[in-house]
């Protein structure tokens, strides 16, 4: 996927010092890495940061199936030809923009065999395919992200792999920035901001249910939209919270019967 930096900078809060270490990274061209669950911020960062440096963002949202020649490129057909096609890897290190490897973990591990030779002094990139070697352009920048939270060892990053970026950790603001950034993005009252991050809270603080993942800032994002346009809040935070944090039904009815008494 592509994405052209828009004329508007994007909305990002700050919830630690993880602008002035991402301008540290850019500076000192070492690769950024951040840690953290889903919906906590990560691509929004990323996105507002690539606006504040003026470079081109490329990001890559990685799955299983990803691969080195997915990023790399490949030759296809083109009428009675064989033509090379730069993968979205390429094209960032050739004109210098940010390239976002979202969830890298997910990737197959070619990918970070690819990567290693970018991610150190050499800043190349190895094209197995034509036999060439390319060096990155001077504002190449590699960032990728990876979900701690799901891991559960077979898909760890090696720490032969981790220990060439620069990593921040992106937790779940703290509820004043929280309520801040519900009422930035959706316009939604103060009041109900506060209601639905004091719901988020309670439930993340609920431990014993073993989620696999808790309720992201996302999530909070989503209620806060519909109860905007014009949602019944309750109804709103059963679908847009509670509902896609799990199918368990006992958990679904007491979940919603705790939310109901807080909104
Ligand atoms: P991730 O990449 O970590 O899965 P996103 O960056 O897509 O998460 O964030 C999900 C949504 O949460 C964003 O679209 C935005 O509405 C909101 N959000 C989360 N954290 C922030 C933040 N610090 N500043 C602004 N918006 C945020």
């Amino acid at each position: 996927m592509l994405v052209d930096i828009a004329l508007a900078t994007p909305y990002y809060q700050e919830v630690g010092k993880e602008i002035a270490v991402f301008n540290q990274a850019y500076k000192n061209k070492i690769p950024f890495l951040l840690k953290g669950s889903t919906g906590t911020g990560k691509s929004r960062f990323v996105e507002f940061m690539a606006h504040q440096l003026d470079k081109k963002l490329i990001t890559i949202s990685c799955h299983e199936e990803t691969s080195s020649t997915d990023l790399i490129g490949r030759f296809i057909i083109k009428g009675a030809e064989t033509v090379w096609l730069d993968g979205p890897l390429t094209t960032a290190v050739k004109q210098g923009a940010i390239i976002y490897l979202d969830e890298i973990a997910e990737a197959r591990p070619d990918v970070i065999v690819a990567i290693h030779s970018l991610t150190d002094h050499r800043r190349e990139l190895f094209i197995d395919k034509l036999g060439e070697t390319i060096k990155a352009h001077p504002d190449f920048m590699l960032v990728a992200s990876f979900n701690p939270g799901y891991q559960r060892g077979f898909k760890e990053l090696k720490p032969s792999t981790r220990q060439r970026f620069i990593a921040v950790s992106f937790e779940y603001p703290e509820a004043k920035l929280e309520t801040e950034i519900l009422v930035n993005e959706t316009d939604i009252d103060l009041d109900t901001a506060k209601k639905l991050v004091a719901i988020g809270n309670k439930i993340r603080n609920l431990t014993e249910l073993g989620l696999t993942e808790t309720v992201s800032t996302r999530l909070l994002v989503n209620a806060a939209k519909i109860i905007q346009s014009g949602h019944p809040k309750r109804a709103s935070v059963h679908v847009a919270v509670v509902e896609p944090l799990t199918d368990d039904l006992q958990t679904l009815v007491a979940l919603k019967d705790l939310c109901d008494l807080m909104i």
